[in-house]
Parts: structure tokens; sequence; C-alpha cells
């Protein structure tokens, strides 16, 4: 009888900001193609702050699954959503309410790239950061090449491997403004799918940086003062968007309209107002802006949107924190919502 390795993915109730767990099921002969058919699972739902200790059991619905690259073979991975016994969705589970808004204005077709940033870490220092001082300031490490300016590559080309491998839609992958800081994209897909692969591909980045005896951390102002934060960059289109300008200006208006801009913002990952604090390619939390090229606005234009007259818009607001469930219902609810009028 050949034996299967699930590694079962989900989303904890840590406060501020949710993590990730994950166990391992053993499935007995060949794992079913399809996500749906694959068993539903139970935790200790105390030990993850999704319950209490006299009705601690939670269940974990399989919602996406892909081939593991770290143990290879048949093995899996297995995201899933966190339900109550009753098999209503858990507090924590804000997969439940995108799945909800995703089909309500699935015939605009609404796609999304989401641009990871994250930091490396050796010990309590950002990799790169001698022990007990600083690094040369910022400058020339942004898409860098060579070892006084890169830190972390080998981390960072394995995980991109590993992604691959999983066949999660990463679009590219570049060094940042800090020592130790790097990026991923993945996108352009639908708002269940880039968040579903976005939350593996942050599983994958932990685990594959276990194994250097790194760690990463979306940790959203790793250092404090004169270094640049952590972000996630939402770049979002809808079929109208991507024929056509004015739908383009529509969704810009529509997010700084009456309390749009703080409904988005509270939600846009623990800590924004350290991060977005008007330097550092960032605009004010709490002033909307919008602008071609400008990132110092909340919300850019690519240029080359504005030439072509159609394309997409990238949200600059949310933190390296955020939880793409969140950003990706906000932005679809908001924009959707008015240009459907
Ligand atoms: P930046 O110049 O801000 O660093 P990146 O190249 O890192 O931009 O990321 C841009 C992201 O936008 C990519 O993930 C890409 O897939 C995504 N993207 C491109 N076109 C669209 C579109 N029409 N709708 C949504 N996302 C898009
Ligand atoms: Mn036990
Ligand atoms: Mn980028
Ligand atoms: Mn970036
Ligand atoms: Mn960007």
């Amino acid at each position: 009888m050949t034996t299967i390795k699930a590694e079962y993915i989900w989303i904890d109730g840590t406060e501020p900001t949710a993590k990730l767990r994950s166990k391992t099921k053993i499935l007995i002969g060949s794992a079913p193609t399809d996500v749906a058919d694959l068993p539903i699972w139970g935790f200790d739902g105390s030990s993850t702050n999704q319950a209490e200790g006299h009705a601690s059991d939670r269940v974990l619905k399989p919602v996406f699954s892909c081939p593991d690259p770290i143990r290879g073979g048949d093995d899996i991975l297995v995201l899933c959503e966190v339900l109550n016994t009753d098999m209503t969705p858990h507090a924590s589970n804000t997969r439940a309410a995108l799945a909800e808004v995703a089909e309500r204005f699935a015939a605009q077709e609404p796609i999304f790239g989401i641009e990871q940033e994250y930091t490396f870490f050796k010990g309590s220092r950002p990799l790169g950061f001698p022990e007990g001082g600083f690094p040369a300031a910022q400058g020339g490490y942004y898409c860098g090449v060579g070892s006084d300016e890169i830190f972390g590559r080998d981390v960072v080309e394995a995980h991109l491997e590993n992604c691959l491998k999983a066949g999660l839609g990463i679009s590219g992958i570049n060094a940042e403004v800090m020592p130790g800081q790097w990026e991923f994209q993945v996108g352009p897909l639908a708002p269940l799918e880039v968040s579903d692969q976005l939350w593996v591909a942050r599983w994958l980045l932990y685990r594959t940086a276990e194994d250097f005896d790194v760690s990463a951390t979306l940790d959203p102002k790793p250092v404090k003062g004169d270094w640049n934060g952590a972000g996630a960059h939402t770049n979002f289109s809808t079929k109208a968007m991507r024929e056509g300008y004015d739908a383009i200006i529509t969704a810009c208006e529509a997010l700084g309209e009456g309390s749009k801009p703080m409904d988005h913002v509270k939600n846009y990952g623990a800590g924004i107002d350290d991060r977005l604090t008007g330097l550092h390619e960032t605009a004010p939390w709490n002033e909307y802006s919008y602008g071609v090229s400008d990132r110092g606005a909340s919300v850019r234009i690519p240029w080359q949107v504005e030439k072509d007259g159609k394309g997409y818009i990238e949200d600059r607001r949310p933190n390296a924190n955020v939880d793409p469930y969140t950003v990706t219902r906000l932005l679809v609810e908001t924009c959707c919502e008015a240009l459907e009028k």
C-alpha cells in the first residue's frame, strides 16, 4: 500500500497578526485529484487562539492543494479553512467572506498581483546587518548584485524553485531596499486563487528558510529609523479596467470616498501607521491620494497604464503582514460596487 504525506496548513487566530500552522496527515493510497475529496481533519484550537480548552476542537477543511516541493514525490500541501464543529466558518476564517464577495462580483473578472516583501533574520539581526552595528545606508541594495549588497540569495533561489515546483503563480522576485529584504510577486490571479497561493508561498518561505537556519518575517517595519518598511503592494484590475481608462479612474475615486480610506487602511495589516509615514515611498496612512507613476501616493496608476489608457492600479498601502483574503475582499467590494453603477 502506498502512503502520501499531506501537509495540512491553516491560518491561526494569533492577534493582531495571524500566523501559519501545519501538521502532517498520512493518506493511504493515492491522493484524490479534486481538493474537495481530501478528508477534513481537526486540531486543538485552544493552542492556536481559536478555541477555549473546554471546547477545543476545530475543523480543517481542505480548499487548495498542490505538490509538496520539499518532500517531493506524490506528497502534497493542503491549505485549509478553519471551521467550527457545526461546519460554520470560524471567526478567524477570513477566506469564507472573500469567497462570497468574489462570487458576487465574478462577472467583472477581478484579478490581483500581490508583491510580497519580507525580511530575513539571523538571530535578532536582519541578515546582512553586522552584529552590534549598521550596514551602509540604503541606496545600492535594491535589485543589487554582489556579496557586499546581497544577503540570502541562496534561500531566495530555493524558495522560488519550490514555489514553481508547487505550481504556484509566482511572477517574479527582486532584492529590496534594505539589506536582507526581498520581494516575490504572486499573480495576476482571481481573488481566492491569489490569496490561497500567497499563503502557501509564505508557508514555503518559512519552511525553505528553516533549512538554511534563517527566519523570514513579514514585520512591516523590521528596523526603525531611516530604513524602508515591508509592504504588500496589491495590483488590481477588472475586465473594464483592462479595457478602458474611465474604469481606472472610477476605481481610484471609489477608494477615496467617505469612510473608505479608513475602512481599508485599518484592515491592511497591524502597525500600518508605523510604515505609512509619508516617507520611504509611502503616503501618510490618514491621507488618501492617487496619481500616475507616483510612489508617494496611496494608489499608483503605472505610467504604462496611462499611456495605454487601460490596465490596472496599484494599492501601495497594504503592509507585508496583510491578510490577502481581506485586502482582496475590500478592493473587490469597494471598486466593483462603484464600477457596477
Ligand atoms: P512594481 O513596479 O510596483 O515593483 P511588480 O513588477 O513588482 O511592480 O509587480 C506588479 C504586479 O502586478 C505583478 O504581480 C503583476 O503580475 C501584476 N499585474 C500585472 N498586470 C496586472 C493586471 N492587469 N491586474 C492585476 N495585476 C496585474
Ligand atoms: Mn495530541
Ligand atoms: Mn515590486
Ligand atoms: Mn517592492
Ligand atoms: Mn509595487
